[in-house]
């Protein structure tokens, strides 16, 4: 479960964690006034799960109440990134002399919970990670010895600490493992980890993922999920009552059976493409519901390509093939589609599908590489377009 920046870091103050004094707008003028207030600089920020709000337009630096006022009215009731923005955080600017960025999260392959700082904050850590790795300390922490001091010690010798910083920073690591271990967070991240002109640290963004599996023990944080503010897509599919998970790819992908599904996203990753999102049709596999998953896949205006992928247990494939033959025409779709078939009356659905002209893989593997070569060759014919 994601939660909003203001949240996060009220989490934060809560722990000791230095943040910015700050208060949340939901129109235009509680910015100016906030702004009046304080009577210092301040900095306007969308409240919406999108990461890169700098980038897009979603923070702003406002030297007087009127600026204020301006940024927080150019944000309010706009989309960024496709979600409307309902509130921004409003904060005493922060004066910075150097981004850090610092994070905790999971490490799957060592079953450990890894501290990661880098002295290239402020910008995409992603990127940073793909283009020089070697800027990202890594601090594996053992379960059973928890976080030591002398590794603390260690990260700040890496990032060229002096004394009276290190100091500092322990503080502020250590209460953020707090917050991390005690809210069952998967990721608690802040970027930029600011080192002010003054020589303080204070987070400068807030990010905490929750386990939604430990929410049964954290009551009061389930009260700050705000569904209304969820993907578009997603929100059209929780009314239909379809699990989908929107991506960030171009290759539309739907099968019956989450495992399945997770299989095929695996498969189109394999093959060099990007998938566009989950979505399990479940049993079943109507017309009807075949239609409904294709129309939320195709709400995705980036996609390039669709990977339908169908076991027929108790669903006949030759069943499954009629329903989705049936949607397709109806939708009038230009986008590729790709079908793979396995199970019960296989020969049956695959001779249906031919019959009108679909690509059908033999296989997964097969599928999947034919899928990412027909939506790079459909991408490359809409951008010459
Ligand atoms: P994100 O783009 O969604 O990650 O939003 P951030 O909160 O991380 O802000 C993006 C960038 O805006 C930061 O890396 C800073 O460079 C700048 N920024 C944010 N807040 C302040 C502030 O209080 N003062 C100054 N000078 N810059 C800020
Ligand atoms: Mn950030």
């Amino acid at each position: 479960m994601k939660i909003h920046e203001y949240q996060a870091k009220d989490i934060f103050k809560h722990y000791g964690i230095p943040v910015p004094v700050s208060c949340v707008a939901r129109d235009a003028d509680r910015a100016r006034v906030f702004a009046e207030e304080t009577g210092k600089k301040v900095v306007v920020k969308a409240q919406v799960h999108v990461g890169g709000r700098g980038k897009a337009g979603g923070i702003k630096l406002a030297g007087n109440p009127d600026e204020a006022f301006k940024a927080a009215g150019e944000m309010l009731g706009k989309r960024l990134k496709g979600l409307i923005v309902d509130k921004v955080l409003v904060e005493e600017a922060i004066n910075i002399k150097k981004e850090y960025y610092l994070g905790i999260t999971i490490d799957r392959k060592s079953r450990k919970n890894v501290i990661m700082l880098s002295t290239e904050g402020g910008v995409d850590i992603e990127e940073v990670a793909a283009r020089s790795p070697e800027k990202i300390e890594k601090l594996y922490i053992d379960p059973a010895f928890g976080l030591k001091d002398f590794e603390i010690k260690k990260l700040c010798v890496k990032a060229h600490f002096h004394k009276g910083l290190s100091r500092e920073f322990a503080h502020f690591l250590k209460a953020l493992y707090k917050v991390y271990l005690e809210n069952d967070a998967t990721l608690a991240e802040i970027n930029p980890l600011v080192l002010t002109e003054e020589g303080k640290l204070m987070a400068g963004d807030a990010k905490i993922l929750l386990d939604d599996n430990a929410m049964f023990r954290h009551k009061d944080l389930e009260t700050l999920q705000e569904i209304a503010e969820d993907d578009p897509i997603e929100q059209e599919a929780r009314k239909s009552n379809i699990p989908y998970v929107r991506l960030d790819g171009d290759i539309g992908i739907m099968g019956n059976g989450a495992g399945l599904v997770m299989t095929t996203l695996d498969m189109v990753k394999r093959e060099g493409g990007s998938p566009a999102n989950f979505l399990d049709i479940g049993g079943g596999g109507s017309a009807e519901k075949t239609r409904q998953s294709l129309e939320l896949i195709t709400m995705d205006k980036n996609l390039n390509g669709i990977f339908i992928n169908i076991f027929g247990g108790i669903t006949r494939c030759d069943e499954a093939a009629k329903g989705i033959i049936e949607a397709i025409k109806s939708m009038g779709l230009s986008i590729p589609v790709v079908i793979r078939l396995a199970g019960t009356r296989e020969e049956e659905g695959r001779r249906l599908f031919e019959a009108e002209g679909f690509e059908v893989g033999r296989d997964m593997n097969e599928a999947a590489k034919k899928v990412v070569e027909l939506a790079g060759a459909y991408r490359a014919r809409r951008e010459n377009m």
